[in-house]
Parts: C-alpha cells; structure tokens; sequence
C-alpha cells in the first residue's frame, strides 16, 4: 500500500492544509515561484494595500489574469480528492492559502481560506459587498470597480500584504489542527506567516503531520512522512478509495 494511503486509511480526521504547489496542477502559475508574477513585478506591489489604496489600477491590471481569469482553470485531481475524502467522513476541513476558489469549485464544503479570497469585495469606502461576477464584469472592461452607492474603489476580499487575516480565520484553522489526528500539507513550502504556524499545531497536539511538496520546508523534521509527488501520490489515493 502506498505510504499516503496507509496513513489516510489509519486516521479518522484529516485536515487539509494546501499551498501554491496544489493551484499549479490546475495551470495557475505559482506567483511566487521561479517566473510568477512577484517575480516580474518587482516583490510584492500587486497584492500591497498600500499601493492598491494609492493606485488600484496597478493590480487591476497586473492581478487581472491571475485573479479575475480563473474561469480558465479546472480543480486538480487533487481538488477533487480532496473534495471526495471529505464526502467519506475522513478529511474534516481544508485550510488553503490560495485564493482561486478551486476547492469549492471540487466540492470541498469546510474550506478555510486564510488569504482570503476573490469570491466576494468590498468597497473601500462604505463597505458594500459585492460578489465576483460582479467584478469580473468590470474589470475585463479594463475599468477599476466603484461602488454603485459611493463611486468608492472596491478591493477584492484577498489579504493583501499589510492587512490582517479574515477575521477567526487563523484561530479556526488552529482549532482544527488541534483535533486533527493527521495534518495533510499539500503543495506549501511553509514560509508564508502566519499561516504557515497552522500545520505544527496538529504534531504539538499529538496528531501525526505529513508533507507532500516540491522541495524542503521548515517542519520536515516534525513530518512522519515527506514525499515530493503530489500527482503520483493522490493518483494512490484516489484508486485506493474508490
Ligand atoms: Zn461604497
């Protein structure tokens, strides 16, 4: 039995953390990664609220392809596991760092979203709501989305780099790990703060942690499993619980 499966079918609860690396089997780039987005762009300008509040047309039309084209992308073999071992009673949330809305769009219903996440914004300055299609429709006119009530600029709800985390986000995700007998970190180099304090919580309690990620990360040594195929990995999984 491949090692993965074996410690799926030996847990009763499973949380799900994923990264950049599970968003890159469905085609989005890693925007972190070697070519991605930050790396063209000069750091971190897109996703700064202090940029955005000075000149929003900056990630309006730098962000454009990244957050308002993921119509274009389907969930991963990943997602869909995900999704299904959820329906089994074994996985009992998923905490993501992504934003591309991919493990809703699977079927995942407990998804966590500790960097937000475009399905809904809000204006800067009264804060009304609106939903994606909404500025979808907007910003491929090449326009920045204003409030229909206040003419304010509207921001998508992604936390961007000098904002705090969705409210309870963090806490929530915590108290997950914390009931969790295995932490599944799926496609996260585990660098990006605080989010990335989420998967230690579940070894610390007592739970087991496993690491399936394209290269090192800082919690390794605490991981009774380390693989680098995430692919050839949820490919054992999805046969073995057919
Ligand atoms: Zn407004």
């Amino acid at each position: 039995m491949h090692e993965l499966v074996q410690l799926i079918d030996e847990s009763r609860r499973v949380v799900v953390f994923t990264g950049a690396g599970v968003s890159t089997l469905s085609g989005i780039p890693d925007f972190r990664g070697e070519n991605g987005l930050y790396k063209q762009l000069d750091g971190n300008l897109v996703f700064d609220v202090a940029m955005f509040d000075q000149d929003p047309s900056f990630f309006y039309t730098h962000g454009r392809d990244l957050i308002y084209g993921l119509e274009g992308h389907e969930p991963s073999l990943v997602h869909t596991e995900c999704a299904r071992l959820e329906a089994l009673g074994k996985v009992t949330a998923v905490v993501t760092q992504n934003i591309d809305m991919l493990h809703q769009r699977a079927g995942s219903e407990m998804v966590i979203e500790l960097h937000g996440s475009p399905a809904m914004h809000t204006c800067r300055d009264c804060g009304r709501p609106y939903d994606y299609a909404w500025a979808c429709q907007r910003v491929w006119k090449g326009k920045v989305p204003l409030c229909e009530s206040c003419d304010g600029v509207v921001k998508p709800d992604i936390t961007f780099f000098g904002e705090m985390l969705p409210d309870g986000a963090f806490e929530q995700a915590c108290a997950l790990a914390a009931e969790a007998d295995l932490m599944l970190v799926l496609g996260s180099s585990l660098v990006v703060h605080p989010a990335a304090g989420v998967p230690l919580v579940t070894p610390r309690c007592g739970g087991k942690l496993a690491i399936i990620n394209k290269g090192e990360t800082p919690l390794d040594q605490h991981a009774i499993l380390c693989l680098d195929d995430l692919q050839e990995a949820f490919e054992a999984v999805a046969t073995a619980f057919s």
